[in-house]
């Protein structure tokens, strides 16, 4: 059955989205699709808020594995999520799209300062706002920062864009018997360990009753079609 469409939403691209095939750095073929298809939403009315991940450049648990101290590493980590939002900040605003960058660590000469109602005011003019550095502290991913900034700005739905089509009983990718489900809750994915987002991210939403919706990204229209209503991928509620 098709749903309301959203009006505000928050999108989580993960770092490895950006890397495309060669599963390390930006693929700029990759930015460039996924920069239209924001700018569609976005030319369609919707407030569009974005965290982008970090982990087709480096992953702070990576480092901690080699000897690094893990606090360390996780601040390289939030680093190099910076390095994705500049990108794609120059890929929407190639396209006309008007949009902010904020971090959650200071740096000035190049974002904006976390600061909440300014980001909700960039929202409300029609910005697309791109929120760098995570959380800005270590022991927390991108998947928690989404949760965390799409309650902050009273987004109707953390739009969770996967290589996936939504969430399956195992791994689609190793497992051909998994099935799909259309709709789960946040306690079933806890419980059954499913690797939708990190439980702490789960509970954020849990807690907030704010709808997860994970979809296929490589899918040409599936992020206009997932704000519009249609019940493609997994929702995960209560
Ligand atoms: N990170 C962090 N605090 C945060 C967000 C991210 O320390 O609030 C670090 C952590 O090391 C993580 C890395 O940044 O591994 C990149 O983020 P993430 O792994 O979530 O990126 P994704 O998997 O979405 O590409």
């Amino acid at each position: 059955m098709k749903r309301e469409p959203f009006k505000r939403v928050l999108l989580k691209i993960s770092g490895e989205a950006l890397a495309g095939d060669a599963g390390f750095g930006i693929d700029n073929d990759v930015l460039d699709i996924i920069a239209n298809e924001i700018k569609a939403i976005r030319d369609s009315g919707v407030e569009i808020a974005i965290v982008v991940g970090g982990g087709n450049i480096f992953r702070g648990v990576k480092g901690a594995v080699k000897g690094m101290d893990r606090a360390s590493a996780d601040y390289m980590g939030m680093l190099a999520t910076v390095l994705n939002c500049l990108a794609l900040q120059d890929s929407l605003e190639r396209k006309n799209v008007y949009t902010r960058v904020q971090s959650a660590i200071e740096m000035r000469a190049l974002a904006e300062p976390y600061i909440r109602r300014k980001a909700v005011r960039h929202l409300e003019k029609g910005r697309v706002v791109i929120f760098a550095a995570g959380v800005g502290s270590p022991y927390f991913t991108t998947d928690t920062t989404a949760a965390l900034r799409a309650v902050e700005m009273n987004c109707q739905v953390l739009l969770k864009a996967t290589s996936v089509d939504g969430v399956y009983t195992a791994d689609p990718k190793i497992d051909k018997t998994a099935t799909r489900f259309d709709e789960i809750s946040y306690m079933e994915v806890i419980q059954k360990g499913l690797k939708v987002m990190d439980t702490t991210a789960i509970s954020l939403c849990m807690d907030n009753k704010l709808p997860i919706i994970v979809f296929n990204l490589r899918e040409r229209g599936s992020m206009a079609r997932v704000i519009q209503g249609e019940p493609i991928g997994t929702m995960v509620h209560v």
